[in-house]
């Protein structure tokens, strides 16, 4: 047959390679990110509950209305933007296929994106498979900050949308008021939209504050911002996330996502409405993870790893060029298959050369796991 594939230059996403690879070598998993803590009892029985009482089939397209609705009051609440739960919120299976649906809605053959490396790995795929071209720009490489002024240079008239993602993964980076106000000068008489992935917004620390973009005026305008549960809720894998954006994008969203899935899981969005009324559920997430991020780098501090700074998300970067010259991907089987700790190299975020010596770790797990593997980086 003749075949063209879409994505030629893409291959298996590095978490699940470097999850198959933990399991082969029986290493601890620190690669992927997602925790091994428990989902709350409550939030268990709740799901339980709502299929118990025949809750089991098709949830309306856009997502279950109350869901939809307490989301527009936690975004008012916390932000300060009011979101219309009936035109302009849309319940989606986590926030890949939010982003996948985002992205399609606005790239058409030819459209630049531009998105900050490292990138997270699923934004450029969505556009090349829309015809789309990913226009890469580097974080700076002290601090990971946005470079505004290359950003400036770099727009042109086939800039179709930003993509970005505060708290950032890998690097935990986020944005500040100064980048909302350098963001909207540059779109606010610009044709561009804006992605924002803000699925770790309650993984902040040291008392900062997430800053979504809807907190702007001018941005939420242009923007598409997505959220997912499965950060928040330790339940990566019940696949719930929203985008919340005005009405003209969100009717085009729901035109797409209506053919990609139609509708999402719909026990679970029930019972997320009844654990959302409860704020402490979500208020309490960034209390939870600084703990465990000062436990972890505590207990490392002892070793060779340089530790970089994270201001968010359950990740942590970790400096090795004191301990090998083996590049990242080297480095990184290295420590699963010989020391027993599986990490992320972070080369596969960049689409360029890359030849830094860091790795990334999720410190999403329990203490006794932090331990363990804590107890085999210091002997590296
Ligand atoms: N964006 C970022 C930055 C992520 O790290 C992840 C997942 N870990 C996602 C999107 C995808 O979220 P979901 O699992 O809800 O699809
Ligand atoms: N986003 C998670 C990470 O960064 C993994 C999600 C996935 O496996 N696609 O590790």
């Amino acid at each position: 047959m003749n075949f063209k594939s879409k994505l030629p230059g893409i291959g298996t996403s590095i978490f699940a390679v470097m999850t198959e690879m933990a399991n082969r070598y029986n290493a601890i998993n620190l690669s992927q990110g997602f925790p091994d803590f428990d989902v709350s009892p409550e939030l268990i029985d709740l799901v339980n509950h709502y299929m118990k009482k025949g809750f089991n089939q098709y949830a309306p397209m856009p997502g279950v209305f109350e869901l939809r609705k307490s989301i527009s009051e936690k975004i008012s609440q916390l932000y300060n933007h009011y979101y219309n739960p009936e035109t302009e919120i849309t319940i989606t299976a986590g926030a890949t296929q939010a982003l996948y649906t985002a992205i399609s809605v606005i790239v058409n053959s030819g459209d630049e994106v531009i998105m900050f490396e490292p990138v997270y790995d699923s934004y450029a795929p969505a556009v090349l498979a829309n015809g789309g071209k990913p226009d890469f720009i580097k974080l700076k490489q002290d601090d990971f900050s946005i470079p505004w002024d290359e950003v400036e240079k770099r727009i042109s008239e086939r800039t179709k949308a930003i993509i970005l993602n505060s708290p950032h993964n890998p690097t935990g980076k986020i944005i500040s008021k100064d980048d909302l106000i350098r963001l909207e000068n540059l779109l606010k008489n610009r044709n561009i939209f804006l992605i924002s992935d803000e699925v770790y917004e309650h993984i902040v620390f040291d008392s900062k504050k997430h800053i979504s973009i809807c907190e702007s005026e001018i941005l939420s305008k242009k923007s598409f911002v997505i959220s997912s549960f499965g950060k928040t809720f330790h339940t990566t894998g019940w696949k719930i996330g929203y985008c919340a954006a005005p009405e003209f994008l969100t009717k085009e969203f729901r035109k797409i996502h209506q053919f990609i899935v139609f509708a999402v899981n719909t026990p679970i969005q029930y019972a997320y409405v009844d654990f959302l009324k409860n704020p402490d559920n979500y208020l309490t997430v960034n209390e939870f993870y600084q703990k465990k991020r000062d436990y972890f780098r505590d207990k490392i501090l002892q070793s060779r790893f340089r530790i970089l700074n994270t201001e968010g998300t359950y990740f942590q970067l970790l400096d090795y060029s004191a301990i090998s010259d083996k590049n990242d991907i080297e480095f990184s089987e290295y420590l699963t298959k010989e020391i027993g700790v599986a990490v992320i190299p972070l080369s596969p975020f960049y689409n360029s050369e890359y030849d830094e010596r860091i790795i990334r770790i999720c410190f999403a797990k329990r203490d006794e796991i932090l331990n363990k593997a804590s107890e085999k980086l210091i002997k590296v």
